[in-house]
């Protein structure tokens, strides 16, 4: 365990926004930041002192960035596993290699959270269609059926109503191993983002409130508009994860809230997450500053929420129309990640709005045009 010190290099593989908040917030406190991108110029790269621009995976730029860096952190979970798991070798990687591991594969990742004793829908792994046929009635109808690998935001994923529907599941065996989970019939998704420091402090930040569009994060609200004891439970779930996992850093735990008011634990992401950007300006420690406090071996602050909030995505067909009417909003923080091209559904930016009434600004938000 060791403390990184402001003047030290934090080196982050990744160059997207996760990277470039994360990487802001540390050089606040004067550290310096290496980044690992395939591209020089992305939006972390912007930021960074040092450029590291290679693939992911790439062996040589890996044993430079330990090379510059006092401590390495990373912002997606996409990265290679056994490129990680060398990298702790030669260099000081708080967060160790296994995180990732298990975050890259939903199987391992449900398993997981067993575990840990937090609650998941029924599920069976299949590793080929044939299996799934045989396996499904222990799940029944409906439900989703999920790649183990590479899926987001909706992508390599089937819901299946009936075993009529059975067939629509096959093609996506060519991509991986597969998960049959029952359909949680939700009223709410919500999502706990805590944060633990080697000596195995952690916080959660406040719980959000998560409104998809099209499998995109659009809107989160905070508070989450949930009973008291949904907020306990969630906090209690994201700890029990943590602790399971003997987590540093940063894990997003997205969860649903069913009718009833218990709740169910949908998946893990090993990093910072669009649900807490709200974080920046509503909380007394955003989720970026108390990462790196975490990465650094630095004792955690308490989470404290200034005011309810609203954080709203912007993609690419959001941006011409946000800064068509950006100057008629000064309560609204807008937040670009330097991307140079506005693909339409691409995360480039979001906006964050604190609020003293939740309602009438997802209204006011609504009310725009542009999110419609
Ligand atoms: P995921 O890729 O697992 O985050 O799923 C993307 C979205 O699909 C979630 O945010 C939910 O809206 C929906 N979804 C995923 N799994 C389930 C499930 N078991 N039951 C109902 N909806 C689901």
């Amino acid at each position: 365990m060791k403390t990184i010190l402001p003047g030290q290099t934090i080196g982050i593989i990744g160059g997207g926004q996760l990277g470039r908040m994360m990487g802001l917030a540390a050089k606040e406190a004067g550290f310096k930041i290496a980044v690992l991108d395939p591209t020089m110029d992305s939006p972390c790269g912007q930021i960074a002192d040092i450029r590291i621009v290679a693939p992911y995976n790439d062996e040589a730029a890996l044993e430079e960035l330990a090379e510059v860096s006092d401590v390495i952190t990373y912002e997606f979970e996409n990265i290679d596993y056994e490129g990680l798991k060398r990298l702790t070798e030669i260099a000081y990687v708080p967060q160790g290699a296994e995180l990732v591991r298990i975050t890259q594969n939903r199987i391992a990742e449900k398993g997981e959270i067993r575990a840990s004793g937090a609650p998941v829908a029924n599920y069976v792994a299949a590793k080929s269609f044939d299996e799934l046929k045989k396996e499904i009635e222990k799940v029944g109808f409906p439900c989703i059926v999920k790649t183990a690998f590479g899926g987001y935001d909706g992508k390599g994923q089937v819901k299946l109503d009936s075993i009529d529907d059975l067939e629509n599941a096959e093609p996506l065996f060519a991509h991986s191993d597969c998960i049959a989970e029952a359909f949680v019939p939700f009223k709410t998704e919500i999502s706990a983002i805590i944060q633990r420091n080697p000596a195995g402090d952690s916080y959660c930040l406040p719980i959000a409130e998560n409104i998809h569009k099209h499998h995109i994060l659009h809107e989160s609200i905070v508070p989450a508009r949930v009973a008291p004891a949904v907020i306990e439970k969630a906090e209690e779930a994201a700890k029990k994860i943590a602790d399971h996992l003997n987590l540093v850093g940063t894990l997003a735990v997205e969860m649903f809230v069913l009718e009833n008011d218990e709740i169910v634990i949908n998946e893990l992401a090993p990093r910072p997450h669009n649900s807490g950007h709200y974080s920046i300006e509503a909380c007394s420690v955003s989720q970026f500053h108390q990462h790196v406090r975490a990465v650094c071996g630095w004792p955690l602050r308490k989470p404290k929420l200034w005011a309810p909030s609203i954080m709203v995505n912007v993609l690419g067909e959001h941006v011409v129309p946000l800064k068509k009417i950006i100057t008629n909003y000064p309560d609204w923080s807008v937040h670009l990640y330097g991307k140079a091209e506005a693909k339409e559904k691409r995360k480039m930016g979001h906006v964050t709005i604190m609020t003293d009434d939740i309602e009438k600004t997802l209204e006011e938000i609504d009310s725009t045009s542009i999110w419609a």
